[in-house]
Order: structure tokens, then sequence, then C-alpha cells
């Protein structure tokens, strides 16, 4: 049996985390249970899951859909494209079987990728072996949730680059059938016998939006810096957390007028919490952004989301952040430190290091 391969290359940076990876990972499982109902997609399509932040990793290897099981998906730090590419071609080596003269191998493996963020790292050389030997053997989907990758990079890759407009309606629920029904539309495409080009569902305005040749900006407004994301460690458990901020541009409405005042000059407010796995710190480069932001342009301020401390982002003098449950003597978790912590000075702030999204 020729097996249709298709590849999930999921960017699980940080601005990722919350509700976007869990209905990405129940997307992954509504994709399935469609696909399963499909006997053309169910004889055909094979799964894989790959992931990738600061590094690539693939969380469910290449599976027929019958035995399939959606993975969970981890955080990290970065956006390291890419690796990730990398990665994707030595499994599409590893796993993709090839034609030859006297063998009909697997039908052209779809690669759909997902992401929100621009590379941190170097993609140039990805890129050109993507061009020189996949290319014209694969069809690559990429996908700019919410108009924030590096569209530049991703036309580099392939024709077909669209926008997600992860702030629709459904978004999430309409995306994944979008997906489902262009594998489910290639899947009858190969059982016909035609290999060639991709047959994708059609794109919705409002929704999913083909980013022209040309086109380097983005179509929804292209707001960079959309989240200011912080890695906090408890103080307690010693456990990882992302604490997620995101820029308000004046969307927050409150009759409270000390927090009326602070939204006038503070950018970014609290979107919430979430405890993540010590796997985050294998799937992250371990580099800084370089980029700061102060406190002072943060609003609100979250419990820690593993022992349910009440202040979510304390500094530690060595830059990292934790929890602390009130003023007093506290250890750091990071760098083993013991300080003296107490609310800031009005008007004094304090500067964190920033993870890249
Ligand atoms: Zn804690
Ligand atoms: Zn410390």
């Amino acid at each position: 049996m020729r097996r249709l391969p298709i590849f999930f290359l999921v960017d699980v940076s940080e601005s990722m985390v919350g509700e976007s990876l869990s209905k990405l990972e129940k997307g992954i499982t509504a994709i399935v249970s469609t696909l399963r109902k499909d006997p053309y997609a169910l004889e055909t399509a094979h799964l894989c899951v790959i992931i990738f932040a600061g590094k690539a990793r693939t969380v469910t290897p290449l599976t027929e859909l019958a035995s399939f099981q959606p993975p969970e998906l981890p955080v990290g730090g970065g956006t390291a494209l890419g690796s990730a590419l990398g990665h994707v071609m030595d499994e599409i080596d590893r796993t993709v079987i090839s034609t030859t003269p006297d063998r009909k191998g697997d039908w052209r493996p779809i690669v759909f990728l997902l992401t929100d963020g621009h590379p941190t790292d170097s993609t140039h050389k990805a890129v050109e072996r993507w061009n020189r030997s996949y290319r014209s053997r694969s069809h690559l989907v990429a996908v700019s949730i919410g108009g924030n990758a590096d569209h530049v990079v991703l036309r580099r890759l392939t024709d077909d680059v669209v926008v997600f407009n992860d702030a629709a309606p459904d978004a999430f629920a309409r995306f994944v059938k979008w997906i489902s029904m262009s594998i489910q539309s290639q899947s009858r495409s190969v059982s016909a016998g035609k290999d060639g080009g991709i047959s994708l569902a059609k794109t919705e305005p409002g929704l999913l939006a083909p980013v022209e040749k040309a086109a380097g900006l983005t179509p929804f407004g292209g707001v960079d810096d959309r989240y200011a994301v912080f890695v906090g460690k408890c103080e307690k458990s010693r456990l990882p957390y992302v604490v997620k901020y995101e820029r308000h541009m004046g969307r927050i409405e409150t009759t409270d007028p000390v927090l009326a005042e602070m939204l006038k000059t503070r950018r970014y407010a609290l979107a919430g919490a979430v405890p993540v796995k010590t796997t985050y710190f294998d799937l992250s480069d371990g580099a800084d952004s370089g980029q700061a932001v102060n406190s002072e342009d943060l609003v609100g301020q979250p419990a820690c989301p593993h022992c349910g401390a009440r202040f979510g982002m304390a500094v530690c003098e060595c830059g990292h952040i934790h929890c602390v449950s009130g003023d007093g003597v506290h250890t750091c978790p990071w760098c083993g430190g013991q300080g003296h912590y107490g609310s800031a000075g009005k008007g004094k702030g304090f500067d964190i290091g920033r993870g890249r999204g």
C-alpha cells in the first residue's frame, strides 16, 4: 500500500502557551477522528507530529490513522525554524519510501508548518537544502498563526503560505476543519492515482488568507510584540511556569480608576500563568532575547500556578523570576541565593529578561 505521509511541524514556543497550544492539541485529535471516518484517508494517510521551539523533536513518529495517539504538546523557548526544517527533512529521509524503477514508494508527503514567530536561528542552509532536494517531491503548507511569522522566509520555502487569523470566531474549529478537508481531498486525489499538486481546501475570507508573492507585510495589521512572555520557577517545587502578558491596545474596559490609570501607560496586561514541564528547558536553546520589558509596562501579577503563592513575578538579583508567598526572606530556585523581598516602590519597577516567543 502506498502511504500518504503527513507531517505536522508545530511551533511550541512560549507565545503559543495556553489557549493556542491546548486548542492545537484538541485540533489534532479532531483531525484524526474526522479522517478516521473517511475511507480514502483511513486507507492512505499516516501522521507524524514534530514540535519545535529552540530545538526540534518528533513526538509522534509516522503512524497509520487507526493506531495514532494524539500527543501532548510541551512548550519550549525560541523559534528555531532552521533546526525544525532540518529535522523534518531527516525524518522524511528516514521514513518516507521513495519510488524507484522497480518499486512504487509513498505518495508525496505533505508538511503542515504551523508557526507564530520569527526564526531565532539561521534558516539559510535549511531553506537551500529544502529547495534543492525536497521541494519538488513534497508539499509544504506554511501557516502563519496570527500573521506573525516571517513571511519572507516562508515564501522562500513554498508558494502555499497562508495567514491564519486566530482571533476570528471559532477560529481553531474552522482551521481544523480546513486541514482535515485538505487531507481528505489529497487522499482522494492520490487514491485516483493523481499525485501532482496539492488540492488544499478553499481558504475562507477572514479566517485564512493566502500570502501573495511580494507580501513581506502581514495582512492582519502585523503587530509585533503581541506578547511579553516570562519564565518563572516555583520557589517550593522548583518547577517552571510561563507567564504571558498580552498587548491590550486599549481593548480592556474597566470602571476601576486605578486600573484605568495604569492601562493608559502600560502596554501589556496579564493573560495568565501556566505550569510547564521541565522539558521546557530541553526544548529551549538557552539564549536570551536581549530584549527587556520593564515591570512598569506590565499590568497584573499572577499567582504561582504550582503552589498558589501570591506573587508569581518576583525577580531575583540573578535576573530570574520566581514565586514568593509574601514579603520577607526567600530563596531563589534558580541561583539558590537568599534575599529580602518586598513590593517595588512606586515608580521604581523592575527590569526582567523576557522570552522570545
Ligand atoms: Zn510556587
Ligand atoms: Zn536568583
